[in-house]
This record gives C-alpha cells, sequence and structure tokens, in this order.
C-alpha cells in the first residue's frame, strides 16, 4: 500500500490523466497506501504442541495428529518441485562468534530434500540465510532453550509458527560432528555439520537437514512409530543414505503427517471466510490493531475523522478486532480462477529471473471496498485485493501481473527484510531510529506494507524525512497528506522529526531519478515500483518510454540486486566444503564412506536393535549417528 497522499486522490478521484500510461500507473500503484497492520499466520490444520527438543528414542513426545484430517486428492501435480502444491519454508540461520567470526559450518541442501519429500508434494525454499552473532549458542555452551528465548527475543527466530527455523551451530551436546535436533512438531531445528576442516559429505548433510526437518514436520524416529515398517530405507529410520533420501524413503502414513503439519503451506491459497476473519486480525509479524492510532484505525475501518472510538483498550481492541473481521469476503469461483492464471502467468514470466518471489507462497484474502479504502496491501504472508482490484485485474491482465508483483514483492520483504538494506542505502536512503512517540505525535499513517518508517533521505549534509501523516479534509474524511520534514539526532543517537522543509533542488534531483511519481517515502514502496518497471521492460516488453539515464541507472541498479536478493537458495551455497566426487544434480550416488555410514547400526533407527548407551547411539537425544562425524578427507570415489 502506498501512503501517498497524491495517489490516494488519484485513485478515489480520478483526475483528468495526460496519458493511458499515467493513468495505468495511477492505478497500479495507487493501489499500495498505507495503514497500520500486519500479517496472520497460517490457520493451523491441526492441533498441534511443540514439546521435547531431542528426537531420541526416550525424548521424542508424539504428538499425534487429531484423527479424521482429510489428506486432499492430489490434483495432477507434476514432480518437478516448482510444481508441487506445497511448501515448507525454512530461515537458516549461521551461529557465529559474538565479533561476527567463525561461522558454524552451514549448507542449504534442496535437492536431496525435495527428493524425499516427493511423496508429500511439496517444495522446500529457504529465505536468505541470517548471521547471528552469539558465540555461547555456536559453541553449545548454552542449553537450546536458552538459544531459542533469545532467538525469539532479538527477533532471529520466525514469529510465524509456519516458518521453519533451522540453527546451524558449531558444538551441541559437547560434540562436533554431523547431527542435529529436531523440535518435535514445533517449528525449531538445530543441525550441526562437522568442523569446516573436514570434507562433509552431502548425502550426509542433506541427511541431516531432511531429517531434522521431519521431526519439526512431526514425523518420529521408525522406532518410534508403529506404522512404519523397519524396511525399506526410511527418512527416520535405517538404511543407506541414497535410499533414506529417495522418494520411497517417506511411508504413506508419514506422508499424512507431514501434510497435516502446520508448517506445510500450500503455495497458492484462498481465504475463506471464516480463515480469512482471523488472518485480517492476526498481529504475529506486527501490531496492525494494538499499534494503530485511532485515526488509522478510523482510516482502516472506513469511519469519518470524528467518529468515536473505545478507548479502553480491551474494549478498543474488541472493537476493532470485530470491525476488521466484518470487512472479509469469500472469493467467487471466477475470482479464483482470474488469480490463478494471473499467478501461473507470473510464475512463467519472472520464474528463471525472480525464483524467490514466484515460488514462495501466493495467499489471498478478499476483502470489502471500505477496508483501508480498497486498497491494496498485505499482511504477514498473504495479499490483500478488494473487488476494485480484481475487477480492474480482469481488464487489464499487465496491471494485474504488476500489481501481484508489487504486492508479492511486500511480503519477499518482510520474509527477507536484511537482504534488501543494501539495496535501499543505495536509493539513498538512510536506516535512522526515530525517537518512541514521535510518529505518533505527527499522526503519521502507518502503511502496513512499510510499517516501519525508519528510513531517512540524505539532504545536503542532514537527513530529512519523507512521511505521509493522517489529516482531516473538509468533509471529515481521514485523508492522506505527504510531507517533508527535518531530522534532529538526539545525544542517545535517536532522531525527532522537526519542521517541515522546502523540497529543494537536491531532494527533486532525487525524486526525478525514480521513473514513478509517487512511493518515494518508504524504500519498500520505492523497489516495488521499480519491480513493476523491470516486469514490463524485461519480461513483458511493453515498457516503452523514455526513461532519463539517472532513471535507467536505477532500473539496472534494481535489476542487479534484485538477482541475488530473489534468487533460490539452495545447494549451490554449500560452504562445509567442496563436494567435488558427487554433483547433486546427477542421480544419487554413493561412496565408500557413505556406505560405512549407512550400515552403521545406528540404534536410534532401527526397532531390531536395542538401544544400547555405550555404542554409537548415546541416547543423548543425538539424531544422526555421533560417532561417524566426518569424512577423511581423500576417501571418496
Ligand atoms: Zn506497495
Amino acid at each position: 500500500m502506498n501512503t501517498n497522499h497524491a495517489t490516494w486522490l488519484k485513485l478515489n478521484r480520478p483526475a483528468p490523466c495526460r496519458s493511458e500510461f499515467l493513468r495505468l500507473v495511477t492505478l497500479l500503484f495507487g493501489c499500495s497506501l498505507a495503514l497500520p497492520w500486519q500479517v496472520p499466520l497460517a490457520a493451523h490444520r491441526g492441533s498441534h504442541f511443540a514439546t521435547s527438543q531431542c528426537t531420541s528414542t526416550r525424548l521424542v513426545v508424539a504428538t499425534q495428529q487429531p484423527a479424521g484430517v482429510q489428506v486432499a486428492s492430489e490434483p495432477s501435480a507434476q514432480s518437478a518441485p516448482k510444481h508441487r502444491p506445497r511448501v515448507i519454508v525454512v530461515q537458516p540461520v549461521i551461529l557465529c562468534d559474538d565479533d561476527g567470526s567463525t561461522p558454524a559450518v552451514h549448507a542449504f541442501p534442496k535437492r536431496l530434500i525435495d527428493r524425499v519429500y516427493t511423496k508429500a508434494k511439496l517444495e522446500l525454499l529457504y529465505l536468505q540465510p541470517l548471521r547471528w552473532n552469539h558465540g555461547k549458542a555456536r559453541r553449545g555452551e548454552i542449553t537450546q532453550h536458552q538459544i531459542i528465548r533469545d532467538g525469539r527475543h532479538q527477533g532471529i527466530i520466525s514469529p510465524d509458527k509456519r516458518i521453519i527455523t533451522l540453527l546451524f551451530a558449531s558444538t551441541t551436546d559437547r560434540k562436533k560432528g554431523p547431527s542435529g535436533h529436531g523440535q518435535q512438531g514445533g517449528s525449531t531445528c538445530f543441525v550441526r555439520l562437522g568442523p569446516s576442516d573436514r570434507q562433509a559429505d552431502p548425502l550426509q548433510l542433506a541427511f541431516v537437514v531432511a531429517h531434522e526437518l521431519g521431526h519439526c514436520l512431526n514425523l518420529r524416529h521408525v522406532v518410534d512409530d508403529p506404522a512404519v515398517p523397519d524396511k525399506p530405507a526410511n527418512l527416520q529410520g535405517m538404511g543407506a543414505l541414497t535410499d533414506r533420501l529417495s522418494a520411497a524413503g517417506l511411508h504413506d502414513t508419514q506422508r499424512d503427517t507431514v501434510l497435516r503439519s502446520p508448517l506445510v503451506m500450500d503455495r497458492l491459497r484462498f481465504y475463506t471466510l471464516a480463515e480469512a476473519q482471523k488472518q485480517i486480525v492476526d498481529e504475529t509479524w506486527e501490531p496492525y490493531i494494538t499499534g494503530a492510532t485511532d485515526d488509522m484505525l478510523r482510516f482502516s475501518i472506513g469511519l469519518t475523522a470524528d467518529a468515536p472510538l473505545p478507548q479502553q483498550p480491551q474494549t478498543r481492541r474488541r472493537f476493532a478486532k470485530q470491525q476488521y473481521a466484518g470487512k472479509v469476503l469469500d472469493f467467487n469461483a471466477a475470482e479464483k480462477t482470474l488469480l490463478t492464471g494471473m499467478v501461473q502467468r507470473l510464475q512463467a514470466l519472472i520464474g528463471s529471473s525472480w525464483p524467490g518471489v514466484s515460488r514462495f507462497p501466493w495467499h489471498f484474502v478478499k476483502v470489502d471496498g471500505t477496508f483501508c479504502k480498497g486498497m491494496a496491501h498485505t499482511r504477514g504472508l498473504s495479499i490483500f485485493l478488494s473487488g476494485r482490484y480484481l475487477e480492474k485485474m480482469s481488464t487489464d491482465a499487465n496491471f494485474g501481473l504488476k500489481l501481484l508483483l508489487h504486492e508479492k514483492l511486500h511480503v519477499i520483504q518482510r520474509l527477507n527484510r536484511k537482504s534488501f538494506k543494501p539495496l535501499y542505502q543505495a536509493y539513498g536512503f538512510v536506516p535512522v531510529t526515530l525517537k518512541k512517540g514521535e510518529l505518533k505525535q505527527l499522526n503519521a499513517a502507518q502503511n502496513p506494507d512499510a510499517l516501519n518508517v525508519s528510513w531517512a533521505i540524505h539532504s545536503g549534509d542532514a537527513l530529512s524525512l519523507l512521511i505521509t501523516t493522517l489529516a482531516r479534509d473538509t468533509e471529515g474524511i481521514i485523508q492522506f497528506q505527504e510531507e517533508y520534514r527535518t531530522l534532529d539526532k538526539q545525544p542517545d543517537g535517536s532522531w525527532t522529526i522537526g519542521a517541515i522543509r522546502e523540497k529543494d533542488g537536491p531532494f527533486q534531483n532525487w525524486h526525478a531519478s525514480f521513473p514513478f511519481r509517487v512511493g518515494h517515502d518508504h524504500p519498500n514502496e520505492v523497489s516495488a515500483y521499480l519491480s513493476g518497471l523491470l516486469l514490463e521492460s524485461d519480461h513483458l516488453k511493453t515498457l516503452n518510454r523514455d526513461l532519463t539515464a539517472a532513471q535507467t541507472d536505477r532500473l539496472e541498479q534494481t535489476r542487479n540486486a534484485f538477482r541475488n536478493i530473489l534468487r533460490l537458495i539452495g545447494d549451490e551455497d554449500r560452504n562445509a566444503s567442496k563436494p567435488s566426487a558427487r554433483n547433486l544434480p546427477g542421480p544419487l550416488r554413493t561412496n565408500r564412506i557413505g556406505e560405512l555410514y549407512c550400515h552403521v547400526p545406528v540404534t536410534l533407527y532401527s526397532k531390531t536393535i536395542q538401544f544400547h548407551s555405550g555404542g554409537l547411539a548415546t541416547g543423548s537425544g543425538v539424531c544422526a549417528p555421533p560417532s561417524i562425524p566426518y569424512f577423511p578427507p581423500k576417501v571418496n570415489e
């Protein structure tokens, strides 16, 4: 949503446009306005509770899903991961020492994991990896519970229970060999992939990650799962690594368990009215309701500036939630068909350039035209659309494609917040921390797509803020109003917002370097607008306007950055070693070491072998065999 005042007026009271293009731009960009909100979490398909972290025979707690959960009949899904109807989204976190050095060995196996989960028709998608400077956690000097607490507190572990946080540590349980812990039925797992100076086997790395993710998906060890036979080889049991990671490595009952996990998301989803009522009031990602000012609530609900609001916090929240829930609608069949077709078209257009956009979930909520004045926007992982936009999309395909891309980019910005930072700084934005209360004092609008107002603009040696505030017009209607203000640095390093200032020459030049008229108040919007222009220029081949040299540079700057930010994270990023013997794209192969590893009687994985603490597995809760941790150099082939 774009909070720009001019956009807002254009959108609602169509003014004469100078050209068809401008009209299109107005319609397209006007869809994104400023609002206060947030993203809802996915509706859980089964009641889950995350219990033991550990995955040993003794410690696994079986969290059986309620009976009667249906496994939906499959469409004739093709087997290529990108065509699969479901995804799991994983946030990798690489633990480092406090000074940022010594990152834990990490790898992002994808192809092998996609293969073993073939039966569940899901694709694994990694978010951009985060580095977390927390030496005690990297070295295993504090408990995993403490690490999780710290991770939540510092915003490292995703607040969204649909997203798996995969932490790479160097030591856990005072051991260093490849192994891990998955939170049974939870959303956090720890893996350690061995010391950085040892060559690791890609099969082994993939197995450790796939196995631990399995615990998050609520898979138990075969030894604890009466429904799964010892043979054939299983992801959670015994067998050769190649077989455990094959499509047959997941039993039918395990597939059903995986499909009941709230971590498994439909790639394309239209929220029903009942589901959408929960989505629209969900504050998992940001405090859309509780953080909204009175005028923002009025604007969102569609009330006039004078409308009274309950002031007692609980009553206010209840009132807002009721009002919000009353704004959602069901999509009709034609709208679903329209959006499905547009998503597929967009996936075909940008799938190879920006798979980090096209493959992530496309979740839609429909709202009525009075909610945030019907403007398209996002909350959490969902795109909110009103009938007005759907109608426009049905008659103007290019408009629809650009709109979907623009909004989806806001979802990706939320998921990969840090990755966009260098691009935003290259645009000329500067990150600042505003003093608490400054925005409320100005009655700033709250754009759910850019809720974090922490980007200033250089103006000479000083910093300024382009900000959208809420003001009442002569009819008592709340409207957006753009202001350009000075910023003043405080002794504690924070900034206060000063007087309105003139949009001087340097500002005008900076503004004109972007080939659109509105949305310059936040880099989330700037980059989303530029994505639409890149779509026109590079994919639709419909960009037929002259750009200045500066504007062409902006496109190029964005094109280059997107190539990195929006790529697919996967096997190519392995840093643990050079897997010279095997290139993953070929058929699965193993080697001597792999076979040796596989044939070790690992207590935890077999019902037929008695648990014994003195053997290879010690019952400490470790999943992978700890006693054959590394591959000595030069043994493959
Ligand atoms: Zn936007």
